[in-house]
Order: structure tokens, then sequence, then C-alpha cells
């Protein structure tokens, strides 16, 4: 039976890879800094928590690292856990490139040491592209990052790359564009936004305050994506690949689909500058052909469906 570690384990994509995982067959370690068991909702959720075993770790420190992956004998490791919000990194600038680029080098380092045949996954971000000037983005586009979280990624990316070649590690970055699902966490658009709205309809909230709605981004299926995060340590060379659904949408077309799915008027929308980030990407959208070739990986959900999805989720959940 093959073994995988999974940081982030609480996160939305841990919830989704795990559940991928076990349906494979294998068994998952989910690395936690909080056994609390509030945290694993998201499992519990899946109906997988049993499957997992939880073993705490902190990510910045190498030797508990070294002595965890000395016990596994992980086949895999999947690198999922980061302070993960774009607009809190403007805040805690130092924590999020501390956290996210320190926790990644150990996890390099002790694999280089303990287990060099791990296949290592490294969740990248297309925000390391920042305001591309030709789109689609593609794995050939110039880094650019221009917010805390994109430095700490595009670093991320670099440092895997660099094990790959100098260590000869199977180190891979998937390069994903933003995915949604009911597990995505509260403080993210597309989840706030059906939230608040839903609130909004039931009365229990007067507006909904937004920052810049002209914005455009590539929006997919979590379920889906971490598909691909699988197939990439399957495949029979380490490389990097780009995960997207290749449309952008503006925020403003997503906030009147789901008023007017809910009946709500467009006026209970405001747009509050306070919110805006110090800087922003205008419009992003990529194409994922090389994952589709290469790894056979597929993808053809429309946006409006994950919406309309992802509003029923929530009004059967509600609580
Ligand atoms: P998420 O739901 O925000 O989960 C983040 C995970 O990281 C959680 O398990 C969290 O643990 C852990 N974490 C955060 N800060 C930590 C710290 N200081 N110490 C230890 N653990 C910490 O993120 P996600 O949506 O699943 O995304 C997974 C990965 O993909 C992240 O690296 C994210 O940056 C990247 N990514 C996500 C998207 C997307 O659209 N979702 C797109 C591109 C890249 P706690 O529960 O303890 O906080």
């Amino acid at each position: 039976m093959k073994k995988a570690i999974i940081s982030g384990i609480s996160g939305q994509d841990g919830a989704y890879l795990s559940e991928l995982l076990i349906n494979k067959g294998y068994n998952v370690f989910g690395l936690t800094r909080d056994l609390d068991e509030d945290n694993f909702w998201r499992l519990t959720y899946l109906g997988i928590r049993e499957n997992v075993k939880l073993i705490k770790c902190d990510l910045e420190d190498f030797s508990q690292i070294t002595s965890i992956i000395q016990r596994v004998q992980p086949d895999e490791i999947y690198n999922l856990a980061a302070q993960s919000s774009v607009s809190l990194s403007f805040k805690i600038p130092k924590e999020t490139l501390t956290f996210n680029l320190i926790s990644l080098i150990n996890l390099l380092e002790a694999i280089r040491l303990v287990k060099p045949d791990i296949r290592f996954y490294q969740a990248s971000s297309s925000e390391i592209f920042g305001d591309a000037q030709v789109l689609p983005i593609t794995e050939e586009t110039i880094l650019n990052p221009v917010s805390p979280y994109a430095i700490s990624k595009a670093s991320g990316f670099w440092m895997t790359k660099n094990y790959r070649e100098a260590y000869n590690l199977f180190s891979c970055s998937g390069i994903l564009f933003n995915h949604e699902s009911y597990l995505r966490s509260d403080n993210f658009f597309i989840k706030k936004v059906i939230r608040e709205s839903i609130a909004i309809s039931k009365g229990l909230q007067p507006v909904l305050k937004v920052g810049n709605l002209e914005v455009k981004r590539d929006f997919g299926s979590a379920k889906r994506y971490v598909e691909a995060m699988f197939l990439m340590l399957q495949h029979n060379k380490a490389d990097d690949f780009l995960i997207c659904s290749g449309v952008s949408i503006k925020l403003s077309e997503i906030i009147k689909y789901v008023f007017e799915y809910l009946s709500i008027p467009s006026y209970k929308c405001v747009v509050d500058k306070e919110l805006y980030r110090p800087l922003e990407i205008h419009e992003i959208y990529g194409d994922s052909s090389k994952a589709k070739k290469v790894l056979g990986w597929s993808y053809n959900i429309e946006f409006e469906d994950i919406v309309k999805e992802l509003i029923n989720e929530e009004l059967k959940n509600w609580k």
C-alpha cells in the first residue's frame, strides 16, 4: 500500500486530495499544527476523517520533519500548507514569507537527506505571474509576483525547481489558478460572496461589501484540480504544470449571477475602497494544454455550473 504525507491537511485542497488518495488505496498521513478536532471538519464532511492519520508537526522545525519522514517512509509528499490569502499577506508579509518558504525548504532538505526517492508536490499559484502583459499564461510566462503571498510562492517555485535540478529530486510545482468548493475558507471571494448573499436573502445582513470588482480571474473546481496534483507525481518525469480553466470572469459578473439566483437587488452590493488591495492583478487566465497533453488531465466545467452548485451546497448546509 502506497503512503502519502499531506501538509495543510485541514485546508480545502488537503481534504479533496486525501479523499482522492484514499479512494486510490493510499495510506494518508496528514500534518497539522493543531490537533483540535474542529480543524478537521472538511475531512468529516467528506466522510474520511477516520481514514487519515494525523501527525502534529511544526513545519518550521526541521528535526520534526526528518523524524516524521524516517518513521512514515512515505512514497509521496504533497506540500499544501501555506498562509494562502493574498489580502492577508499584505498585512502579515513577514509571517507569510517566513512560513511559506521555511516550511518548503525544510521538507525539500529532509527529503534530500532522509529519503531522496520521495516524489514531492509543491502547491504553487498563478499569483506568481502577477499582472502579465501577455495572456493566456503558460509555463513559459515570466514570473512577476505583486504581493507578499505571490513572492513567497515564486520563491517556492524556484526552490522546488532548484532541488530537482541540483539534487535530482522528483520535485514538481503545480501552478494552480483559483479553485473553489464548499470547503473553501470563508475569507475567499466566491465563498464570501455566496455566504453573505444568502445572509442578505434571509434578512440577516443588510448589504454585501466588496473591493475592486473590475478585476478578472480564472476560477475552477477544487475537486477536479487536485486530480492534477496526483497525476503530476505519477508521471515518469518531474516537471511543473499549470492548472486552470482557461476562461477569465469579472468579479462583478459573479456577484450579478449570485444576486440574480437569490433574487437580491443589485443596490445591496456596495463597493468599499478600503477593501482594495495595494496592488492588483487586472486580468489573468491560463492555458493548461501541457497538463492535458502530458498528464492526460481533463477539464471542461462551466464556471456558472460551479457557482450554482456552491450556492445550493451552502443553502443545504446553512446554519
Ligand atoms: P487553505 O484552505 O487556506 O489551507 C491552508 C492550509 O495551510 C491549512 O491546512 C492551514 O492549517 C495550513 N497553514 C496555514 N498557515 C500555517 C502555518 N503558519 N503553520 C502551519 N500550517 C499552516 O488553502 P487551500 O485552498 O487548501 O490551498 C492549498 C495550497 O494551494 C496552499 O498552499 C495555497 O496557497 C495553494 N493554492 C491555492 C489556490 C486556491 O485557489 N485554493 C490556488 C493556488 C494555490 P490551519 O488549518 O492550521 O490554519
